[in-house]
């Protein structure tokens, strides 16, 4: 994936990289993409509430179920994870959040914890994934996750001798609780009734853009990166 360097010099004077968008929509692929392009650390907070379910933590435990459910979990906990993670000395040069913010509330939280770390409140750019329905289905249905590293992997775009194993470990891949149907349409929902919040609150601070998500990665990775050169 090519970018130019002045794409780049005036993406990193943004520190924080938001990506929404529904279950599916690629934002994991993207946050990954632009965390390397621009060289600064990509955090999703649904990342770091699984690690703690891992883990088995006081916090892991209490957040199980309702990820398991598809649900929010209070915002209190999330930003008790996201602190500490921006609080790192890795992302003081600027990170890209996934799955974060989720609400309003959140998106004020985030506004505070910003300025505490010495940011400017408008050192953001938030990019919203425009996907269609179907499309998230299609995504949906070859989804899997090693049991082992946790690294996500489409079925549907593997070679099918490589389809039930991890190409990094060999780890038998598995569908995430998640995943399931019921759980992804709770998801949507959610998102559904939250977005106008969020967009209400960045349309007069941030700079929001949406970006057509029903295209290739590398399409998707190019429409971002033209926003971001100026
Ligand atoms: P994700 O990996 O972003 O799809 O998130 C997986 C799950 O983690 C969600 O369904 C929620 O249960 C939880 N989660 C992740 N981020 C947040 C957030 N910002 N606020 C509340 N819950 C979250």
């Amino acid at each position: 994936m090519q970018s130019n360097t002045q794409e780049v010099s005036a993406a990193k004077s943004e520190k924080c990289i938001i990506v929404l968008g529904p279950p599916r929509s690629g934002k994991g692929t993207q946050r990954k993409r632009l965390s390397e392009i621009l060289n600064i650390p990509h955090v999703s907070t649904g990342e770091l509430l699984r690690h703690q379910v891992r883990l088995q933590t006081d916090l892991g435990r209490e957040v199980d179920d309702l990820m398991k459910r598809g649900e929010l979990v209070p915002d209190e906990l999330v930003m008790e994870v996201l602190q500490r993670r921006l609080a790192q000395s890795d992302s003081s040069n600027g990170f890209v959040l996934d799955g974060f913010p989720r609400n309003r509330a959140q998106s004020r939280a985030l506004d505070d914890c910003l300025i505490q770390m010495g940011h400017d409140r408008q050192s953001k750019l938030i990019f919203l994934l425009m996907v269609s329905e179907s499309a998230i289905i299609h995504r949906l249905s070859g989804r899997r996750t090693c049991a082992a590293c946790g690294k996500t992997f489409n079925v549907v775009e593997l070679a099918s001798s490589k389809a039930s194993t991890c190409d990094i470990d060999g780890s038998t891949l598995v569908s995430r609780n998640d995943d399931l149907e019921h759980t992804v349409r709770n998801r949507l929902l959610l998102f559904e009734q939250t977005i106008s919040g969020i967009l209400a609150h960045y349309s007069e601070q941030g700079k929001v853009f949406e970006i057509d998500a029903d295209g290739s990665v590398d399409e998707i990775t190019r429409s971002i990166l033209s926003k971001v050169s100026f």
